[in-house]
């Protein structure tokens, strides 16, 4: 079938075609060769950043940051490119079955190569189709996508003041939702409690001067990194309250499941998690325990687009709102929202404000963020390409 006459068949009945059946009617589109770019960013880690070419030229880009790994992303990309090269680049559930199948499939670093590389599938599904890649998740049902700035990995110093600091300058750039993390300097290990009050006070205090900062109308999000006890979160929640939060996210560790249940029931504050989550089958459990209130799918680390896609599916079925996670590049950043968009159940998506001052120049066309929103493409694909300019002195080859 010629393309034209496939895709005005493909728009007028949309049902009737999955991606495999347009696979066997549109040929070429093979994946053909792999290029990964490291982006030094900061203390909280670099970006990778993906380009994957085809036989006939076009270029699909991914995100494939914040493993905790790098070294091993980069030799897991390596590793999955054998699963793709000379296949067809609609041929995305086959692929994600295999890699779930490779060796070493369960590491971080594994699933954010994997999930990278669905990224770029989508992006080039939809350029070769013709369409944004929102159209292949069901289509746009708002042309942007509201933002809150993480100002956690830009914030220096870790201050009252200095998070306030940055939380102004996050509003000034037009962004009303802010979120910190002000817990970060308690111990991980929860059998180390000695002497955490005066780093709970500091948290919390640091939390109201962002509140004061910002004024009554803007909304505050206060991640605690996992950082407390049942007994800990239950005290913070309390004295959170009056900051009117609009959510407060992962008090305890993912695991034991019932710390973080009996956190949300005993809170009047909407609770928010997931970001290490991975697939539907890790969220089945998350979303059927209640929790949270708002799931957090990272689409580098929960398996990838479609993947975000079906967990919002049984998030909805279950009324809960899904607020992707995603410190990321803005290759990652545009990607999530072409599912976002699509989403009945989307709430907000996470964007890391004033990481570096060249961020949005890493796209062609730069990062499209205005007044605290990510405005959705119309172009096909994802909507962007790399920026050479920039990679030239920016980015290594890995
Ligand atoms: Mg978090």
């Amino acid at each position: 079938m010629q393309r034209r006459s496939l895709l005005k068949g493909a728009m007028a009945m949309p049902l009737a075609y999955s991606l495999p059946a347009i696979a066997r009617q549109v040929r070429g589109h093979e994946v053909a060769k792999l290029e990964v770019f490291r982006l030094p960013v900061n203390r909280r880690g670099d970006w990778l950043v993906l380009r994957l070419h085809t036989s006939d030229g076009l270029v699909g880009h991914g995100d494939a940051s914040h493993s905790g790994n790098d070294a091993a992303t980069v030799a897991a990309l390596k590793q999955l490119l054998s699963l793709l090269q000379g296949e067809s680049i609609f041929e995305v559930e086959r692929f994600r079955a295999a890699a779930r199948k490779s060796p070493g499939s369960d590491s971080a670093a594994a699933v954010v190569a994997a999930s990278a590389l669905e990224h770029c599938l989508w992006d080039l599904a939809g350029q070769a189709l013709g369409v944004p890649t929102h159209v292949l998740f069901g289509e746009a049902l708002r042309p942007s996508v509201d933002l809150y700035a993480n100002i956690n990995r830009s914030a220096d110093p870790r201050t009252p003041a200095g998070f306030a600091a940055m939380a102004e300058k996050a509003v000034t750039a037009g962004f009303s939702a802010i979120k910190l993390a002000p817990f970060d300097a308690m111990p991980a290990n929860l059998d180390r409690r000695t002497a955490v009050q005066p780093l709970i006070d500091q948290g919390v205090a640091c939390a109201a001067a962002v509140r004061q900062a910002i004024g009554p109308h803007h909304k505050l999000l206060i991640d605690a990194h996992s950082r407390f006890t049942r007994s800990e979160g239950e005290a913070l929640a309390k004295r959170l309250a009056p900051l009117d939060l609009f959510w407060l996210e992962e008090v305890t560790p993912a695991e034991p499941i019932e710390d973080l249940v009996a956190i949300n029931r005993s809170t009047v504050i909407s609770t928010a998690g997931g970001e290490s989550v991975r697939y539907v089958s890790g969220f089945y459990d998350y979303i059927r325990s209640g929790a949270v209130d708002i799931a957090m799918p990272d689409i580098k680390a929960c398996g990838g687009l479609l993947e975000l896609k079906k967990i919002a599916a049984i998030a909805e079925g279950a009324g809960m709102r899904v607020s992707p996670h995603g410190p990321a590049s803005p290759v990652g950043g545009v990607a999530a929202a072409h599912v976002a968009a699509t989403l009945p159940n989307f709430d907000i998506l996470e964007h890391a404000f004033g990481e570096v001052p060249w961020r949005a120049d890493l796209t062609v066309p730069p990062e499209p963020i205005q007044g605290g929103k990510l405005l959705l493409s119309t172009r096909s694909g994802l909507g962007i390409s790399l920026n050479e300019g920039l990679l030239a002195s920016r980015a290594t080859a890995v």
